[in-house]
């Protein structure tokens, strides 16, 4: 019987072809057990007029094999395509998307030469959702939606993803004292998993300083789980510093499914010169390797191009802090590479990959077990698009609106409480949300619902409503400032 790994290869646009060849030319030396199937990807399917960059058919493929080792992309400007990895991590749920930043000093140059951080980033939330909407003349917005049971899913992998590889500490990087709803819950379950790691340390930062304190002293940090678009913003600041984004690869986790890529692009000015450095997308084999359990090539592999790199040679984007290295381009660094397998690093820690008991990526994350909660309707924020009006006027006669169960008890624009009261300082826009609150009992759709209709017949554009629950008895929404 076969013990051969189906994996699906795509060698993608720029330099792609280059580095996946590389790879591949060392994955194949070292023995690796993978059943190839390459499907096409990027720029010439883009340019076909396929909007998301993928044929349909190549689905069958990643859906078969479930394990996609993917070279960069070019993705044309203009012309409404839509991004494919955005599409890929959500048609395929890969919610984890973790990306080790490691420095190779004395080798290579960095101001930070201990770190050693891996981001976990969830990577199907957030304000990725891609829910916008322009509301007035002058208002956009876009819908920021964070789930509990996605919580739960991202952080519970960051803890079993450090207990897997002997990390010691877990950081949640979110702004819940903003945004106390949204990254508010992230904390919440956080502290909720936390406990249930007790060999494992964590500990929480708002996103400003700790990306301030990730860039300055890197080496402070084990693993970091943070939201979408904070990691996205984290994680290149991270594997910049680590000493060349040539360098760090990434994985993106779901349940079933799994993707394997180098950080960087396409870097179309360098393609078809032999000049691009193979070493992310190499790294991101490696952990391909382990998901797929050939622990022994991933640390066969793994160790001759840390040797590599310990020997000086190196690519011509890497930056050397010594000067007895040689210069290669992509096709002698994967001979280089392949000439070590067998070698291990002398200065570098030596890696030995070995089969978890319970490894992070089968983790299959459960439903949530909260009991659920009892929800009453007790108001409706209504948001209304009205140009060059005082709050005061506005609030006066949306007063005369109100019900006894349904009182007026405020207005606000761009957040900030305007009526009653309110300072003639503050700087409204064409956008109002206008509160009403039962002060005691729930109230029903239908009452709302008269609501909405009195205050549309009076001649207000609304352009949407929010309903407001208690979960509870507890207020499921936010105040104003
Ligand atoms: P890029 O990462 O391609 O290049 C940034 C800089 O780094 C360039 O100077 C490039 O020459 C250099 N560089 C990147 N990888 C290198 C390597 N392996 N070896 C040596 N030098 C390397 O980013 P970009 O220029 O912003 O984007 C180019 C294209 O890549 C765009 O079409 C973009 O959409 C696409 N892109 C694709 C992915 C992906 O497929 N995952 C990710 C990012 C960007």
């Amino acid at each position: 019987m076969s013990t051969r790994t189906p994996i699906t290869v795509a060698y993608g646009d720029g330099i792609g072809p280059e580095i996946m060849e590389a790879t591949l030319r060392i994955l194949n030396a070292a023995g690796a057990q993978l059943d190839i199937e390459t499907i096409e990807i990027g720029e010439k399917v883009y340019l076909r007029g396929i909007k998301d960059g993928i044929e349909p058919k190549a689905w069958d493929s990643l859906l078969r094999t479930r394990v996609f080792l993917k070279a960069p992309i070019t993705t044309p400007q203009g012309g409404g395509y839509k991004s494919l990895n955005v599409t890929t991590r959500k048609a395929l749920g890969l919610y984890a998307n973790v990306r080790p930043c490691i420095s190779y000093a004395p080798y290579i140059a960095t101001a930070h030469p201990k770190m050693d951080v891996v981001i976990v980033r969830e990577n199907e939330e957030d304000l990725y959702a891609g829910i916008e909407h322009r509301q007035t003349q002058e208002v956009y917005q876009c819908l920021k939606l964070i789930t509990r049971p996605g919580c739960e899913r991202i952080i519970r992998y960051a803890f079993e993803y450090a207990r897997e590889n002997n990390r010691k500490r877990v950081s949640l990087f979110v702004k819940d004292n903003i945004m106390k709803m949204t990254d508010g819950i992230m904390h919440k379950v956080f502290d909720e998993i936390a406990r249930q790691y007790p060999d494992i340390e964590n500990d929480h930062y708002i996103i400003d300083i700790g990306a301030a304190r990730l860039a300055d002293t890197p080496e402070m940090f084990d693993v970091i789980v943070t939201l979408n678009l904070y990691g996205d913003i984290i994680s290149d600041i991270a594997a910049q510093i680590a000493g060349s984004v040539g360098l760090a690869g990434t994985s993106n986790i779901g349940n079933s499914c799994s993707m394997f890529e180098a950080i960087h692009g396409s870097a179309p000015t360098i393609a078809g010169q032999d000049i691009a450095n193979p070493s992310g997308l190499i790294l991101a084999s490696v952990m391909m390797l382990v998901h797929i359990g050939q622990h022994d090539i991933a640390s066969l592999v793994h160790n001759a191009w840390l040797k590599t790199i310990e020997d000086g040679v190196h690519t011509a984007d890497i930056k050397d802090t010594h000067n007895f290295g040689k210069k290669v381009g992509t096709h002698e660094f994967a001979n280089s590479v392949i000439d070590r397998l067998g070698q291990k690093p002398l200065v570098f820690a030596e890696m030995n990959y070995k089969p978890a008991e319970a490894p992070a990526s089968s983790y299959v994350p459960v439903a949530s077990i909260q009991v659920e909660q009892f929800k009453e309707l007790m108001g409706v924020d209504v948001f209304i698009d009205l140009a060059k009006v005082r709050p005061q006027s506005l609030g006066d006669s949306l007063k005369e609106l109100e019900s006894k169960d349904l009182p007026l008890t405020f207005i606000s624009n761009r957040g900030i409480k305007v009526y009653p009261g309110g300072l003639a300082e503050t700087v409204c826009s064409d956008h109002w949300r206008v509160r009403f609150l039962s002060p005691d009992k729930s109230v029903s759709h239908h009452e709302i619902l008269k609501l909405l209709q009195r205050i549309v017949d009076s001649g207000y554009d609304v352009i949407k409503t929010e309903n407001l629950y208690h979960f509870d008895g507890q207020p499921g929404f936010s105040g104003s400032h």
